[in-house]
């Protein structure tokens, strides 16, 4: 009985729903995703780019600012960002008056990773092999910039689309290297070590459980890694891809695993562009154990999906008024964001390098 109220209130009802990763809220208006979806697939258009652009400061060969040339490079190209937000000769400076007006230093290191020399692919478009490579650069960037002794915290993205603000379609992403461990990881480092604490297993190998038992909000996955909408997602078709052996970081994964991981961002990132039809914007990242040579065996390694798009290709999600004052807020279910992805096809075209 508790079950179906419970399994009522969450298909129909308003309620709120814990992320326990951050220890924050989110409402859910299931009332009002009124309009049922048709289960319409639309066909993927592509807008046609060239394979190289000559004005493009990503392409192999060309100029960039500040006089720096790429190489011709061939599969993935690795170069500290030319306008980095992060140095690491930041000065070793602080401010504190009366605990108000607070400021300290934060050396670090920005890096881009260009994922292919072809200009006009994307994570969905490329073949697993190439998404491979990408996969082995990130673990030896995690690692490396991870070791230097000044360095506390690794974060991988990816800005996609214009939507997100990233101006260039040059297939790529970005390493920024710091001293702290950032607002974000710094919440998921305490919940999962609460976790750890009480029952000896990582909070997302729990979680991984109980979502592959019911099944209701995975999208794909293969023996190594799992794709689901999180059911405190707050985007509408924000996707969690979680390791299935509780590992740190990316370092740590096996080579079988490193292909996994590949197959399932290739298929994830395809069933996104099929989902409206286009080439689908989102910001992505890693999050993986800090590297501030503490002992991290709370932390599981997981990457983030966090899609604007809501309804179609233009329609995209606003966090405004209630969600600037108040929490995150959002009508369709995970569950019902979960069977639309789903539904759609996750082969792609998947034949670039
Ligand atoms: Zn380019
Ligand atoms: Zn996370």
């Amino acid at each position: 009985m508790a079950e179906r109220a419970g399994a009522t209130l969450l298909a129909e009802h308003p309620h709120r729903r814990l992320n326990p990763l951050t220890g924050e809220w989110v409402l859910v208006s299931p009332h009002r995703a009124l309009r049922p979806w048709q289960g319409q697939v639309e066909p993927v258009l592509r807008a046609e780019r060239p394979a190289y652009d000559p004005g493009c400061y990503l392409c192999p060969g060309n100029p960039r600012a500040g006089g720096a040339r790429n190489p011709q490079y061939a599969g993935t190209f690795v170069f500290d960002n030319d306008f980095a937000a992060l140095r690491p000769d930041a000065p070793e400076a602080g401010v504190d008056v009366d605990g108000l007006l607070v400021a300290r230093a934060e050396p670090g290191v920005c890096r881009v990773v260009c994922f292919s020399p072809r200009h006009d692919l994307t994570l969905a478009e490329m073949a697993t092999p190439g998404i491979r490579r990408v996969v082995d650069v990130w673990a030896e960037q995690y690692a490396s910039l991870g070791s230097r002794p000044e360095i506390g915290h690794v974060q991988i993205f990816e800005n996609k689309g214009e939507m997100m603000g990233c101006s260039n379609p040059h297939p790529h992403g970005q390493i920024w290297a710091q001293r702290s461990i950032p607002l974000i990881p710094m919440r998921e480092t305490a919940t999962q070590a609460e976790h750890h604490r009480r029952h000896g297993r990582t909070l997302l190998g729990d979680y991984l459980a109980l979502e592959e038992a019911r099944g209701e909000r995975t999208v794909c996955a293969n023996d190594a890694f799992a794709a689901l909408v999180p059911f405190w997602a707050v985007w509408p078709f924000e996707t969690l891809v979680i390791s299935r052996r509780p590992v740190a970081d990316l370092a740590a994964l096996d080579d079988a695993e490193r292909d996994g991981l590949a197959d399932v961002l290739r298929r994830l990132t395809a069933r996104y562009d099929a989902l409206f039809g286009i080439s689908f914007p989102y910001s992505a990242g890693f999050h993986q154990a800090p590297t501030d040579g503490e002992p991290h065996p709370e932390w599981h390694l997981h990457m983030h999906f966090h899609p604007p798009l809501l309804r179609s290709a233009t329609v995209r999600k606003f966090m405004v008024g209630y969600e600037m004052m108040a929490e995150p807020q959002r009508d369709l279910t995970p569950e019902a964001a979960a069977e639309r992805l789903r539904a759609v096809p996750e082969d792609g075209r998947g034949g670039g390098a």
